[in-house]
């Protein structure tokens, strides 16, 4: 996939109807993916279009993985998961991002690895995900928070 097709990198209608931006990070941007079979399920994409982490400066593979980690806190923080999945795949969309999907004993998939795109997504209400974006808006803003 090159930068021109990428939904990413074009900020378009694709891009909107699978996520919600939820914040800009230091190197990458915070996304909400509107499937939230898992509770808090977030997307985090490095902000050029870059395909491997091996393409990375040492400086942005230390800043990209600084903002992951803030990120899996602030899901941890907002939802209290048992634990926060990180996945890379990118054969379709090869833009360097990570999927964050918090795992819940007991809930779908716990002890195994998630479904990417299961057959149905659970998707909620504009008034619901407004409630989660801010939610974690202000968990980003608190001093706790590596920085
Ligand atoms: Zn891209």
């Amino acid at each position: 996939m090159e930068k021109q097709e990428c939904f990413y990198c074009a900020q378009d209608k694709k891009m909107t109807s699978l996520m919600i931006k939820i914040a800009q990070l230091s190197t990458s941007t915070l996304y909400l993916n509107r499937d939230q079979t898992h509770r808090g399920r977030c997307i985090i994409a490095f902000n050029k279009h870059i395909k491997e982490l091996y393409h990375l400066s040492e400086v942005q593979l230390c800043e990209f993985m600084k903002d992951v980690a803030k990120a899996a806190q602030i899901i941890n923080k907002t939802f209290q998961p048992d634990k926060i999945n990180y996945s890379i795949y990118g054969d379709l969309v090869s833009h360097l991002h990570f999927h964050l999907v918090p795992k819940y004993k007991g809930a779908p998939e716990w002890g195994e690895a998630f479904i990417n795109s299961p057959a149905s997504k659970r998707e909620l209400t504009n008034i619901e995900y407004d409630r989660i974006v801010t939610d974690i808006q202000a968990n980003l803003q608190k001093k706790d928070v590596i920085d």
